[in-house]
C-alpha cells in the first residue's frame, strides 16, 4: 500500500486533462483513453536500483528523468513524435516519499519539455530495491517511420554528436533526439537508423542483422566525445574504444543513400554535428579497412542486458 498523501499529491502535480481535446485524457477513470490519428508507436523500459542505478550516485530527480529520457530516445529511434507515457514505480520499504515525488519531478521535467502527458500507472512498495518502469506512446511524424531493417548496400553510415564516456554523467543528462530525428526523417532519404544505447558496435551490428547486411566501419571518422577521452585516463581502453563500445550514448545511427549523406553533412542542420562513420556492405559483419585495402573484422563490444 502507498500512502494516499503521494497519491492526492499525484493527482495534483498531474496536468489535468482538457476535455474540450480530442486526445481526452481522463484520469479518474480506471484505464485511459486515447485518440490517436495514426499508427501508435509503442516502447517500454525498466530502471531497477542495484542494476541501472545506486542511489548513492544520482538524485531521485536525475533517475525520474532518465527513466522517461530512454523511452523517449527509442521513440526518436523510430522518428515518432511522443504522445503520452503510463509510469509504474515500485518503492522499497524505507524509500522516502519525498524521493518519489522528486523522481517524478524529473520525469515530467522532460514531459512539459516534450508535450507529453502521463495517462496511467501505478505506485507500490515491496521488499527490494526501487524499480521504475515507463511506457512510452508516440505517433509517427509527417517524414513517416524509421525502422532496422531497411538499410541498402552503398548506404553511406552516419552518427550524432559524440560518443563514448557516458558514465561520466552524459547518461542522466542526455537529450533524447526526438526532435532530430524528425526533422532529418521530414528533409532527407533515410534508410535505416536507431538510436545508440548498448555501443556503437554493437548497436550498428544489431541494424545490419535487421537488414541482412555488413557494415565498413571508418575508424578515423568516430566523432570521440571529450567525455571519452576522459575516461580513457583511468582505463585501460583507447578514446575510440570507449566510443565504439560505452554504451548510453543515446545518440541517433542512421543510413541514408551517399548523395543524401553528402547534402546533410554538409547542410549540417541540428545543433549538434553529424558525421558520417562508414557505408553498408552486402558481406555481413562489421568491417574496417587498411590503407592497403585489406579488410578486418571488427568484435560488435557494447552493454549486453
Ligand atoms: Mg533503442
Amino acid at each position: 500500500m502507498i500512502e494516499h498523501e503521494f497519491l492526492d499529491w499525484l493527482r495534483q502535480r498531474l496536468p489535468k486533462s482538457d476535455s474540450s481535446s480530442t486526445d481526452d485524457y481522463q484520469l479518474q477513470d480506471d484505464a485511459a483513453r486515447m485518440h490517436l490519428a495514426g499508427d501508435a508507436i509503442v516502447t517500454s523500459d525498466l530502471l531497477c536500483e542495484g542494476v541501472h542505478f545506486e542511489l548513492k550516485q544520482m538524485s531521485a530527480h536525475q533517475i525520474g528523468r532518465k527513466a522517461l529520457a530512454v523511452n523517449l530516445s527509442d521513440l526518436a529511434a523510430m522518428a515518432a513524435s511522443p504522445t503520452a507515457a503510463v509510469v509504474s514505480l515500485l518503492l522499497s520499504p524505507s524509500t522516502d516519499l519525498n524521493w518519489a515525488k522528486d523522481c517524478y519531478e524529473g520525469l515530467l521535467s522532460l514531459a512539459d519539455q516534450y508535450g507529453l502527458q502521463i495517462v496511467g500507472g501505478d505506485t507500490n512498495r515491496w521488499s527490494s530495491g526501487i524499480v521504475i518502469s515507463v511506457t512510452a506512446i508516440g505517433q509517427s511524424g509527417t517524414g513517416g517511420i524509421l525502422s532496422r531493417s531497411q538499410a541498402q548496400v552503398g548506404d553511406q553510415i552516419v552518427v550524432t554528436g559524440s560518443l563514448g564516456g557516458s558514465l561520466q554523467g552524459h547518461h542522466f543528462r542526455f537529450t533524447p533526439r526526438v526532435h532530430e530525428a524528425i526533422e532529418l526523417m521530414e528533409q532527407f532519404t533515410l534508410h535505416s537508423g536507431m538510436d545508440i544505447s548498448d555501443g556503437l558496435t554493437l548497436d550498428l551490428s544489431r541494424l545490419c542483422e535487421a537488414s541482412k547486411l555488413g557494415a565498413e566501419l571508418w575508424l578515423d571518422q568516430i566523432p570521440i566525445s571529450a567525455a571519452a577521452q576522459a575516461a580513457s585516463e583511468h582505463s585501460m581502453k583507447t578514446p575510440l574504444e570507449h566510443a565504439l563500445g560505452d554504451g548510453e550514448d543515446f545518440e541517433l545511427l542512421l543510413t541514408l543513400p551517399a548523395d543524401e549523406a553528402a547534402r546533410l553533412t554538409k547542410l549540417q542542420p541540428l545543433e549538434i554535428p553529424i558525421t558520417p562513420i562508414g557505408q553498408i556492405v552486402a558481406e555481413q559483419g562489421l568491417w574496417t579497412r587498411a590503407a592497403d585495402g585489406s579488410k578486418t573484422a571488427i568484435a560488435p563490444r557494447g552493454y549486453i542486458h
